[in-house]
Formats: structure tokens, sequence, C-alpha cells
């Protein structure tokens, strides 16, 4: 006779052979809830160590050239609302270039194989740094020290959860990518005391998928960490929630949408003066 724990092991299992089916097509999930308590520690976090009047209220930078000159809203629309704001405002950058560091094979024990399959990687991530590029100043890194975007070759952390109610393990998706931010101060070089706040984004990306999967994947994560920190409806669009078969490029409404993100005010970005209460 079959246990339950047996039966409830065997649709486990058929699950897990289910997510990685099913791998390819969905994959754009990301912690959001989990990053909006990340932006709220933030702000709790800058409160307890300054003076309130002393930080930033959130305002408006000035728009890059880009985006400036980009006139297509009222065309093609765009999917501003599904954009999230953080506790800090929107994820938008001011200091141009924005340094992306990619990562690139370090290891010299890897087989020809293996280094050609890292290398289409990194030339796939750089073809979608190029394609962004066209709308904002990005320039690439060798030293991720001093990087603001981060786009690393590795599988995101499978993260099961328990249902406390029924006790049962949820089993996680396999995603092909991860894109998360946190927050920092700034120190200015020459005035230690004016600090910025400022944001950092950090990518994973599966080295498991095709060259133009890597591409699809990367063009998309990094329209959220360029700012979109939403998804879009519509299909056609690069930021759109799920992976389809035939990868969008960056749309009007990608960039339509791109800019009025620049067009909201936020606190990173600003310079305050340390001080305390
Ligand atoms: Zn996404």
């Amino acid at each position: 006779m079959r246990t339950i724990a047996q039966g409830k092991l065997k649709q486990s299992l058929l699950w897990l052979g289910m997510a990685i089916v099913t791998s390819l097509i969905i994959v754009f999930a990301h912690l959001q809830h989990l990053e909006a308590q990340v932006g709220r520690h933030y702000w709790h976090k800058l409160t307890a160590e300054f003076s309130e009047s002393s930080l930033p209220i959130p305002k408006i930078h000035p728009l890059p050239e880009t985006l400036a000159k980009w006139k297509n809203a009222s065309v093609s629309g765009d999917y501003f609302p599904e954009v999230e704001p953080t506790s800090l405002g929107y994820l938008v950058w001011s200091q141009f270039p924005v340094k992306i560091y990619v990562e690139r094979p370090t290891d010299l024990e890897l087989s020809p194989s293996s280094l050609r399959r890292f290398q289409e990687w990194v030339n796939a991530v750089e073809e979608a740094v190029e394609e962004w590029s066209v709308y904002l100043p990005l320039e690439l890194v060798r030293d991720r020290s001093g990087a603001d975007i981060s786009i690393l070759r590795s599988r995101p952390a499978l993260k099961a959860s328990i249902n406390r109610e029924t006790g049962e393990i949820n089993l996680p998706r396999v995603r092909s990518a991860e894109t998360r931010y946190e927050f920092y101060l700034r120190r200015g070089v020459d005035a230690p005391q004016v600090k910025t706040i400022s944001h950092k984004f950090i990518i994973e990306l599966t080295p498991d998928q095709t060259t133009e999967y890597t591409l699809a994947t990367a063009r998309h994560e990094l329209g959220h960490a360029l700012g979109i920190w939403g998804h879009s409806p519509v299909e056609t669009d690069a930021l759109y929630f799920s992976q389809v078969s035939n990868p969008p490029q960056i749309s009007l409404r990608d960039i339509n949408t791109l800019k009025r993100v620049y067009e909201q005010p936020t606190r990173l970005g600003w310079s305050f003066v340390a001080g305390k209460d």
C-alpha cells in the first residue's frame, strides 16, 4: 500500500520535472514584495542615523540627453503604471555613464568548449548593454567594485517555501535570472561628509540558455536595472512578464516607459551633508 507521504513525494517529483521542463517559458519572477522591504528598511536605517531634515527630499533629476530628445509617448503609449517606486523613490540613475560589469572567465582550467560557451554568454550580455546604450549612456567596466550594475553568470538560487498551514513544501520554479537592488551611501571624493543616496543592481543570469535567450533575458533584466521596476502586459515589449518563444526587441513602449520613470522624483542621487540631531 502506498503511504500518503510516498504519494506526496511522487507528486513533488512530478512537479519538479515540470518545473524544469517549463524553465524556458516561465522565468521573470522577481521578489518585488521582498524588494519593497529593502527600501523601507534602508529608509529606517537612514532616519535612525541622520536627522530627517538633512536627508534629501524626492526630486526630479534632469533628463539625460538621450531621453530628453526621445519623443513618441503619444504614439505608442507606455506601461508606466506597472512600475513600482521604492520607499526612496523611483530607481533612476543620475550619474552617467552608468557603469556595468559583466562577469568574464577567470578560471584557467576551463575546457575549450566551456570557455567558448562562457564567451558566447559574455557577447550576448554585452550586446544587450549596447542595445540599451542607445537610450541611456552606459559604460562597460572591468572592475566590479566600481560598477553600478553587476551581471553575473550564475544560476539564481532556488528558494523553496513551506506553506505554514498545510506543511507542504512549495517547490521553487527554476528561473533563468534574478535581479535585485540594494542601497548604500556614496561619499564625496573630496568631502566625505557629503553623502549621496545611491543604489546598485545585481543581475544573476544563468549559463544554461541558448545565446538567443541569454540576450533576451539580459535585455529584459537590464530594463529593470535601468529603472523599469515592473512588467509590461504586452507580449511585444522587452519587459513583458514572461519569456516568449520569439523574444521581443526593446520596443517604443519600453522607452516611453523608461522616459516616464526618469521624469519621476526620487531621493536617489541627491547629496546631503550628514548631520545628527
Ligand atoms: Zn522581469
